[in-house]
Formats: C-alpha cells, sequence, structure tokens
C-alpha cells in the first residue's frame, strides 16, 4: 500500500510514500496530507469472520491491509498492548443502546477521551517505524490540539525513547479539566505551552512550522525531525477505522442488526478525523448510509454539507464542546481528494488559502452531500439534550457527545431512516464537569472538583480515576506564549 499527497496532481515513483514514512512524516513536503492511493475492499464474509474476535484482532486485521510495512505479528502485538484492559477497562469500544439510539463508547481509555484509541497505538507504530526506515534522528512530535489531543499524545509519548514532544493549546479554549490534565503530565521529553489564540491559530501555527524549511534544516543538523501526532498524521485515521467495524460486529452480535443491514452513523465533529474514518470504512464496504456530521455553533461543515459553500469567513464561538470548536477542518481536505481526486482538491485548497473560502457545486460533485449530512446543535440545545437524557435514561452524556445525539434525533425526525443508527461518543462526561452539572441544575460547585463529586452522587457513576487524581498532581507547565512565538519556541526546546 502505498500514500500519496492530496495535492499531488502528478506524483512520481519517489512521491509515493510507504506506511511507515507516512507515519514518520506526518504531513506532505507540499502542505497536503497523504492518502493511500487505493482504498481496499472487504465483503461481508471478512466483517462476519471480525465479528468473532476481540477488539486488538479486529484491529489487526483491518490495519494490516493498510499498514503494509508491518507483518501481522507487530500490528496484533501492538494492538494487544494499546488495548489492553490495564488501560480501556474490558471493552475499549463498546456499544450501549439508550433510547432508540446505540451509543459507540469510546472514552474508556487513559486519559478518558476517544483520542486514545488512536494515541495509545500511534507510538508504538511510530517506533518501530523509525526501525523499519533505519531513520537515524529522533522525533520531536509537534502537536496542536483543541484539548483532548494534547492530553491523549502526551500519554502515549512520555518517556518514550528517541522522541520528544511539544503540545501547543488555546489558552482560552480548553475546559480547565483538558488544561489540569495536561499541565500536569509527567515525563522527561514533553513541554507543555499555551499560546493566546483559539485552535485554529495553535494548528496553522504547527502547520507553518513543519512546512518551513529552515526550521527544519536547522533541527536536522541537530538530528532532529518533525513529526505530527494530529489526524493529519495517516496513523491517528487508520486506527480510527476500526472502530466503526468492531461496532457493526457488535450491532450483529446482540441482534440489533442483521449481518449486511445499512446503519447510519453520527459523529460530533471538529478536525473531521473521526468521521472520514466512518467514511473510509463505508468505501471498504462496511454497510453504512448516511454520515451525520454533527457541530456545536463553529457549524461551518453542517454548512457546506447543507450548501455546498466553505466559508471561513465568520465568527469563532467558544462553546461547552470545545475539541469540536474549529473553523478550519484539516481532513476534509482527505475527503474532497478520496472522492474527487488530487486536482480537485488541490484547486479548492489553494483558491481556500487565497480566499478564506471555497464552494462545490452540488448537482455537478453530489457524491459527498448524498452520503453526508450536516446538522448542527447550539448550547442550549446541548445542555437540554444532557438533561432529557439523563432524566429519560439515567445516561450522563458529554458536551460532545450530547451535541451528536441532538443531531442524530433531529435527523432521525426529519429523515424518518428505518436504518439503526450508531452515535460515537468521544468523551467522559467527567472531562467536563462544569457544563454537564449546570446542564442538571447542580449549581454553586466552588471548583471542578467539588462539580465532579456533586455529579457523582446525583448520578450514581464513578469518577475515574485518571480524573479524580488531578486534584492533587502538581502542575508542572505555566508558560503562556503569543503564536508567533511557536517556532522559536520549538527550537529552544528541542536543543535543550
Ligand atoms: C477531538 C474530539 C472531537 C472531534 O473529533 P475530530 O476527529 O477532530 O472531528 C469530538 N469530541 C471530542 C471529545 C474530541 O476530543
Amino acid at each position: 500500500m502505498k500514500y500519496i499527497s492530496t495535492r499531488n496532481t502528478n506524483p512520481k515513483n519517489a512521491d509515493c510514500k510507504s506506511s511507515a514514512e507516512v507515519i514518520i512524516k506526518g504531513i506532505a513536503d507540499d502542505g497536503g496530507l497523504f492518502v493511500p492511493t487505493e482504498i481496499p475492499k472487504i465483503d461481508n464474509d471478512f466483517i462476519t469472520s471480525l465479528c468473532k474476535m476481540d477488539y486488538p484482532h479486529r484491529a489487526a486485521e483491518i490495519l494490516k491491509l493498510y499498514l503494509t510495512d508491518f507483518s501481522y505479528d507487530e500490528l496484533l502485538k501492538a494492538c494487544t498492548e494499546s488495548y489492553a484492559s490495564e488501560k480501556f477497562g474490558t471493552e475499549p469500544a463498546s456499544v450501549k443502546k439508550v433510547g432508540d439510539n446505540n451509543i459507540l463508547e469510546l472514552w474508556h481509555g487513559p486519559t478518558k477521551a476517544f483520542k486514545d484509541m488512536a494515541l495509545q497505538l500511534l507510538p508504538r507504530l511510530l517506533s518501530l517505524s523509525l526501525g523499519k526506515t533505519g531513520i537515524k534522528e529522533d522525533a520531536l512530535i509537534l502537536v496542536a490540539t483543541s484539548g483532548d489531543t494534547g492530553k491523549a499524545a502526551l500519554e502515549g509519548y512520555a518517556d518514550i525513547d528517541r522522541v520528544k514532544i511539544i503540545v501547543f493549546y488555546p489558552n482560552d479554549g480548553v475546559s480547565n479539566m483538558q488544561k489540569r490534565q495536561m499541565v500536569t503530565q509527567k515525563g522527561n521529553n514533553i513541554c507543555v505551552v499555551a499560546i493566546n489564540g483559539n485552535f485554529d491559530d495553535a494548528q496553522s501555527g504547527v502547520k507553518k512550522i513543519f512546512s518551513d524549511r529552515a526550521i527544519s534544516d536547522e533541527l536536522l543538523n541537530k538530528g532532529i525531525f518533525l513529526s505530527s501526532a494530529n489526524s493529519i498524521n495517516w496513523g491517528r485515521l487508520a486506527p480510527q477505522i476500526v472502530y466503526y467495524f468492531s461496532a457493526y460486529c457488535d450491532l450483529v452480535n446482540n441482534k440489533t442488526i442483521k449481518m449486511g443491514d445499512v446503519i447510519d452513523v453520527t459523529v460530533p465533529t471538529g478536525n473531521f478525523g473521526n468521521i472520514l474514518a466512518a467514511y473510509i470504512a463505508g468505501q471498504m464496504g462496511l454497510p453504512t448510509g448516511t454520515l451525520v456530521c454533527a457541530t456545536n455553533n463553529n457549524k461551518i461543515l453542517a454548512d457546506y454539507f447543507s450548501n455546498g459553500s466553505y466559508d471561513k469567513r465568520r465568527n469563532f464561538y467558544t462553546t461547552v464542546s470545545p475539541s469540536m470548536d474549529i473553523l478550519i477542518s484539516s481532513n476534509l481536505e482527505r475527503l474532497l481528494c478520496l472522492t474527487y481526486g488530487t486536482e480537485f482538491c488541490k484547486n479548492n485548497m489553494s483558491f481556500f488559502c487565497e480566499n478564506s473560502y471555497f464552494e462545490t457545486d452540488k448537482n455537478k460533485n453530489p457524491l459527498i452531500f448524498e452520503k453526508f449530512a450536516g446538522i448542527s446543535c447550539n448550547e442550549d440545545q446541548t445542555k437540554e439534550t444532557i438533561a432529557k437524557y439523563f432524566s429519560d435514561y439515567s445516561y450522563l452524556l458529554d458536551p460532545h457527545t450530547a451535541v451528536a445525539i441532538y443531531c442524530a434525533d433531529l435527523y432521525k425526525k426529519e429523515n424518518k431512516s428505518t436504518n439503526k443508527m450508531l452515535v460515537v461518543s468521544t468523551a467522559s462526561p467527567y472531562k467536563f464537569p462544569y457544563a454537564v452539572a449546570e446542564s442538571l441544575g447542580v449549581e454553586n460547585c466552588k471548583d471542578e472538583f467539588e462539580c465532579l463529586e456533586m455529579l457523582e452522587k446525583k448520578s450514581g457513576i464513578k469518577i475515574p480515576e485518571a480524573i479524580s487524581g488531578l486534584k492533587t498532581e502538581n502542575i508542572r507547565f505555566r508558560e503562556t506564549i503569543s503564536s508567533n512565538d511557536m517556532a522559536k519556541r520549538v527550537l529552544e526546546f528541542s536543543f535543550k
């Protein structure tokens, strides 16, 4: 399996990279993202065989189709370690029936957000890739985070040999609990920095550093190369394809559906990585109907799928679902490329770079508009959904999952689809205690830890150790910088 850049309209042999190379590089030299040159196809017999397996085996079976530099045994070992019960409890990706939704809980990992599903595995794949390519330099992982990627990447890469990691987060754009998780992280190879600005500032700062030849040359001279743990790295996306197959199997196994039945899927969306993995699973042959792209007030994607216009000339809102506070969703580029080709993708991306918007004619290019439905959910609707699901089903939603549930329910009501609905749940409600407590009318907690305890009392659902333990952890990182100084900070840290 080879990979090319989404912006390379005339790839030469040397531009076609192997899986180990794309995991190491993260982003292509021309600023595009790596995509597989073809999507492997599977049939129902393949899915039937997956359904008899546990999660690590399901993961190895899917990943071996994409990560062909790795042997099946290497992949199985990496998956078995990554999804071990000490890290995820007994089920890394369990499906719960709540009302007429099937909720795929992906947040039982060490940092209590779905980012762990990929970021427990990616460091292992990177270490293997370093060995396979014979690269002599050490890796510096550069991360921009809207809250959850930062912690999950720190947890995955802390104290890993030949790797350093630096995380940039928007100072006012993450929840207190998310911030606390990052600034208390242990490990000798890490650095956590707040920037004045929002997630898009952090992400474009990081992308700029990646495409700056002077910086990469300076680093290479000192024996360091840059790599990415964001979902611009294919090594983040591939592991996310797995849980859509796994959830489908669980629905077959618990007789919610029969093999071959089509399911709809709703995904709370920010950088468009998670829902793109669902799309790719569908392209491979997983029977999926509509993919509902659920957004909060930052509804640029919902608007795009409704009217074909992707327009970032609009206000940016900070919301109770901060991990989705994004206007430039990187992985949309991969969707355009995989569906309409590199030429189409490159033209639109250059137009977008210059004009801050691009438009797709829905009649001429109907494919993605037939597959995706864009729906948004505002702040009140998010909180009302949390309250409703707690009072109706005693089920506690985090704000991101609440956005998805609201959009899924609205989609079903308006479209009368008879398909079963899978809704992806991306974080533990205890990562966002203020917003969840407020939604449930739990008032006047003096800090987030008191909120947690009051929520636990009300719901009877235990606070994860990884969250309650933060109260007594030392704060190690207090620095805030301007987004203009990110490159300087990266150099300082890497030479320390
Ligand atoms: C990252 C994140 C999202 C958005 O996922 P994308 O793959 O960026 O679209 C949604 N919810 C939570 C809790 C997240 O951490």
